[in-house]
């Protein structure tokens, strides 16, 4: 599964930077566009880390709305739907300007 993998990359990630220290809460950041679901990931997080230093450490999502802009006109605009299509001229080539993100913005360690 596709959660499963990516909540894999960001244990391995986590325990890198925590090392001996515990973890009570993972950041992270995930574009729209990379077409994730939440629970699913927060599901996921607690079958990857259950049995290992990051048992009981809690992921917090939050959602990059996509972004793009138009080659063409060079209009900027957020999308509300995943179209790729310029809203002022209705140009096809466009350019992803956020919405693929997935960053672990930060990392809340428990008192030792
Ligand atoms: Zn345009």
């Amino acid at each position: 599964m596709h959660e499963l993998s990516i909540c894999r990359a960001i244990a391995g990630i986590v325990a890198e930077h925590a090392g001996d220290r515990p973890v009570q809460t993972v950041y992270i950041q995930i574009g729209q566009l990379r077409q994730i679901v939440p629970d699913t990931l927060v599901h996921c997080w607690s079958l990857v880390s259950e049995g290992t230093a990051l048992d009981g450490s809690q992921l917090r999502i939050e959602s990059v709305p996509a972004q793009i802009r138009c080659t063409d006109c060079g209009h900027m605009q957020t999308l509300t739907v995943p179209v790729l299509l310029c809203g002022q001229c209705g140009g096809r080539s466009v350019s992803v300007v956020r919405g693929e993100e997935f960053l672990i913005t930060s990392l809340e360690l428990a008192e030792a």
